[in-house]
């Protein structure tokens, strides 16, 4: 595996923005939708993210929508206790933020190689802003407990070549699903050869699959987006 060094995230010049909560929608029981007016000279490519500030509190955000879209969209998980998401779960339509932006390097490159996403939970984010900008083709995981956390679903299916829901904690029957952890399935059923590997969402999901990919998997990229 070739280790992709990226510039370090946020050195690129970033400008504030204020913005309001014009829907804020549930996806699952730990997760919710918060859409905000884009602001007008706002640009960002797939895959970057913005760093939203409430009382004094800045916490990073994956953009979920696309460049083109007309409003932005950000895929949230309600964290207990958290300072900032539980107060981003109760805002209404109207209520204000800023935040900078944009920022990182998780962008889509083309390649030779087929592409692989991996995302845990909102880590599905990036990914979405990348299907609907015109990515197609990928190998999509997505690693949640139960059905009930795999928003995006259809949306990510339609573009996918693979789409492959990894449950943890599935019970019987439901949706077509792998029962596992993502990297259970990485292990024991993608095909051995090389790809270009993007993993977004919990630490030790991407280091773990990093060092899969590097037992597994010789010659692939990895390029990462780490939440926490
Ligand atoms: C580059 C980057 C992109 C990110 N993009 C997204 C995104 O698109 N969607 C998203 O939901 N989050 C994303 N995050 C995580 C987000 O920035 C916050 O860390 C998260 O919302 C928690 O903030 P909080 O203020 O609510 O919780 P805090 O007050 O910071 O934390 C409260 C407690 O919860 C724990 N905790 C923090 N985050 C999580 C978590 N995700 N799950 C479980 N426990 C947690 C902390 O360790 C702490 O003990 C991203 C983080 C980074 C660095």
């Amino acid at each position: 595996m070739e280790a992709v060094r990226l510039p370090a995230a946020g050195v690129n010049a970033a400008e504030r923005f204020t913005t309001r909560v014009t829907a804020n929608h549930r996806l699952s029981a730990k997760a919710f939708e918060l859409t905000l007016v884009k602001p007008l000279h706002f640009d960002f490519s797939a895959g970057q993210r913005l760093r939203l500030e409430f009382d004094g509190v800045q916490r990073d955000y994956s953009i979920a929508s696309a460049p083109a879209e007309a409003d932005l969209r950000l895929c949230i998980r309600q964290v207990e206790g958290g300072r900032l998401s539980e107060h981003l779960a109760r805002a209404g339509a109207d209520v204000r933020l800023a935040f900078s932006g944009p920022f990182g390097y998780f962008t889509f490159r083309t390649s030779s190689h087929p592409a692989v996403f991996v995302a845990t939970g909102t880590g599905i984010a990036p990914f979405c802003a990348m299907a609907g900008s015109g990515v197609c083709g990928f190998t999509l995981l997505h690693g949640v407990e139960t059905a009930a956390d795999l928003y995006y679903r259809d949306f990510l299916q339609a573009r996918a070549t693979a789409y492959v829901a990894c449950l943890s904690a599935s019970p019987p029957g439901g949706p077509a699903h792998f029962p596992g952890r993502v990297t259970d399935y990485l292990q024991n059923r993608l095909e051995p050869r090389t790809y270009d590997f993007y993993l977004c969402g919990r630490q030790d999901m991407i280091r773990d699959t990093t060092l899969l990919v590097d037992a597994q998997f010789p010659g692939s990229l990895v390029y990462t987006e780490t939440f926490y």
